[in-house]
């Protein structure tokens, strides 16, 4: 076997040419999509009001496990992808660990983060409708940032709400989605309903995402020509995002490395679950097995503290209930939390694995996951977003354990973008400012006060 490399490249021929369908290989499906009014499984006729039509037929498609990429979308990836592979050999050496460590590093785009990999798939079949333009919401900024970029690349329209605290901290990303042609709105807006019935009852509130859905759903409703799209938790998306774990088990395979631990971040779910996509199929095929890690923040701890039931996937209740781990539709994180992940739900498939015990989570404070940020970036050189930061931090814990028992385990973990735009919450830390907060029993109460019963 031949010395591994730094970074480990495929050549555009290895790029998948199908996207992996995990829910084909799963025995228990994620529950359905209800309707919010019904609490009846959503129809593809009524999910078609909101969405494109080809994406759901992959949100419902639950049987075909590989789904072909279009070359169109192809070769838009071809300009960034494949992405590498990258041994952390002085990662490795500065910790002395025994383990291996490989990352995937999803940052080398202009958006910064793996979201683009689903943003121009779901801008190419928007595209391929017919329809003037999506759209949608964004909380930091990166799904925005990405799903512009999609859009200019296809000559549509994009209509971005962004979370209002974002939007004013976060002027940066703001410009790069106007460079590329969006329309970026605060949220909560006085431009929606929903975004006045908000603004009426908490007048000088921040925003939250949950919101900033409701009003990008309404706003494509009404409007001719548009339909919504979503950068995490729904299945399409997760379809998506499996070129990341697709060429990742390429590389691997390359080389003859079999991964022991798979870690990922999980905000929504969709980066850890394109990432594990293949590693989850051969485990549920019984082919293999390996231990996959979803890292989420202390104060936004869906999987760790949440329940399992449906819930809203917004504030305003306008979107399909899902079945999934959850806090509650009403949840917000503590303003202070600066490290993102803060969706208050989770991917319905991860959820479903979970529940089934396939998978593992665990929480981390932010000032852990900033420290881990920093150690990584003094010594692999990348700058790490915060969300991706808490793979890293359970990377190394890791790797640590492995000191300890001497084992030369393989662990693998996803690098989903760059921090540039994350300073202030940089600074925070390094001002030492930054602090630690997990919800109390109570916060968690009230959230699932808000709970549809079903
Ligand atoms: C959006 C984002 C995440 C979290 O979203 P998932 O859908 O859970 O993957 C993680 N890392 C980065 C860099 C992001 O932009």
């Amino acid at each position: 076997m031949s010395q591994i490399p730094y970074k480990i490249y495929l050549s555009e021929e290895e790029l998948p040419k199908a996207w992996y369908n995990l829910r084909a290989d799963m025995k228990n499906k994620p529950a359905p999509l209800l309707n919010p009014e019904t609490h009846q499984p959503m129809t593809a006729e009524e999910l078609k009001v909101v969405f494109c039509d080809e994406l759901v037929r992959q949100e419902l498609d639950e049987t075909t496990p590989y789904v072909e990429i279009p070359q169109e979308i192809r070769d838009f990836y071809k300009m960034y992808r494949p992405a590498p592979l990258i041994r952390a050999y002085c990662l490795e050496k500065k910790l002395g660990t025994p383990a291996k460590i490989y990352y995937k590093f999803e940052g080398n785009n202009t958006s910064g983060s793996h979201k683009l990999n689903s943003a121009i798939a779901q801008a190419y079949y928007a595209k391929q409708q017919g329809l003037k333009g999506v759209t949608t919401e964004t909380g930091a900024g990166q799904w925005g940032t990405a799903l512009s970029m999609a859009c200019s690349y296809f000559d549509l329209d994009c209509k971005v709400f962004m979370v209002k605290c974002s939007y004013e901290q976060k002027p940066f990303r703001r410009e790069v989605m106007r460079t590329y042609g969006a329309s970026v709105t605060p949220s909560p807006s006085m431009d929606t309903e929903v975004g006045r019935r908000i603004l009426e009852k908490h007048p000088g509130t921040s925003g939250s995402l949950g919101c900033a859905i409701s009003e990008a759903v309404e706003v494509a409703g009404k409007t001719e020509g548009y339909r919504y799209v979503l950068g995490s938790v729904m299945n399409q998306v997760m379809l998506h995002q499996s070129v990341i774990g697709l060429e990742t088990k390429t590389a691997l395979d390359k080389y003859g490395v079999k991964a022991d631990i798979v870690i990922g971040c999980a905000g929504g779910g969709s980066n850890l679950g394109g990432l594990i996509a293949p590693f989850m199929g051969e485990k549920l095929r019984g082919e293999a097995d390996y231990r996959i890690i979803a890292v989420e923040p202390t104060s936004c701890p869906s999987f760790t503290r949440g329940v399992f039931a449906y819930d809203y996937c917004d504030t305003g209740m306008v979107c399909p209930l899902q079945k999934m781990y959850t806090l509650g539709s009403g949840f917000i994180p503590a303003p202070n939390h600066a490290g993102g992940l803060r969706y208050h739900g989770m991917s319905s498939t991860l959820s479903q694995l979970y529940d089934d015990g396939l998978m593992e989570a665990v929480s981390v404070s932010q000032t852990e996951v900033f420290e881990a940020a920093e150690y990584f970036a003094r010594i692999e050189g990348i700058l790490p977003a915060p969300e991706s930061s808490h793979a890293i931090k359970v990377a190394i814990d890791e790797a640590k354990k492995c000191i300890e028992t001497g084992e030369e385990k393989t662990i693998v973990f996803g690098l989903t973008g760059t921090g540039y735009f994350d300073m202030y919450a940089y600074e925070k830390f390094h001002n030492g400012v930054m602090e630690n907060y997990s919800p109390t029993e109570e916060e968690l109460a009230k959230g699932r006060e808000g709970l549809p019963t079903v």
